[in-house]
């Protein structure tokens, strides 16, 4: 499972994604697109929109299938009743939860946190401003405390949601940011448009 706010996703998300679905050998990776994040603001942009983006930005690789569990549920989209969720549907599964370098480094705080390290092993990937010794030494942290943990080795793209609305904002080409499908999408329903047009 891969959570985020993806508004939109782009191609580090996509590239993140299928590097761990062939890392770990992965039938399924579900991308879930938030509906009410506990670590940051809401998105503007409404959920089924986002899903959507996913959806178009994931259709040719038939492991990588967008979700709509944490949009359909009320409330703060907190991971564990997600991952509840997953284990439901298929209760011989294993889960592996994908998170950024930042979000690794804070797993702790999460709500029933104690409850969740049974369920997952918890992978992530080493940033710029996260480096690969900091996440092993925290993964070592978190296994003493009985976690599962994997920490990856792979080249990232340099890109984030926040660069890809600043461009559309400005109009310029989002080509090397985001699939086509996905700057299409972007275009027709002239998301992230200053507010005058
Ligand atoms: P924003 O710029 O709006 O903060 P974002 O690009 O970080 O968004 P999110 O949807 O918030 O995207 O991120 C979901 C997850 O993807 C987070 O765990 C984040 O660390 C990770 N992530 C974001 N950008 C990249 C990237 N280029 N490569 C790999 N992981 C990324």
């Amino acid at each position: 499972m891969f959570g985020g706010t993806f508004d939109p996703i782009h191609n580090g998300h996509v590239a993140l994604v299928r590097c761990f679905a062939d890392l770990l050998d992965l039938d399924r990776v579900h991308v879930v697109p938030t509906r009410t994040p506990p670590h940051k603001a809401t998105s503007q942009t409404p959920g089924d929109m986002r899903l959507e983006m996913c959806r178009l930005a994931l259709e040719d690789d038939p492991r990588l299938v967008a979700s709509d569990i944490e949009l359909r549920r009320e409330g703060t989209s907190y991971t564990f009743y997600t991952v509840q969720t997953l284990l439901e549907e298929d209760p011989l599964g294993k889960v592996y939860l994908i998170t950024g370098a930042d979000m690794f480094l804070s797993l702790t705080s999460w709500h029933r946190f104690d409850e969740l390290r049974e369920l997952v092993t918890f992978c992530t990937v080493p940033r710029d401003d996260v480096t690969a010794d900091q996440l092993r030494a925290h993964a070592d942290y978190l296994e003493s405390l009985g976690c599962s943990t994997f920490v990856a080795e792979m080249d990232l793209v340099r890109v984030s949601s926040t660069e890809v609305r600043r461009r559309a904002a400005e109009g310029q080409p989002l080509d090397e940011l985001v699939p086509p499908q996905v700057e299409r999408y972007i275009a027709e329903h002239g998301l992230y448009r200053p507010r005058s047009e």
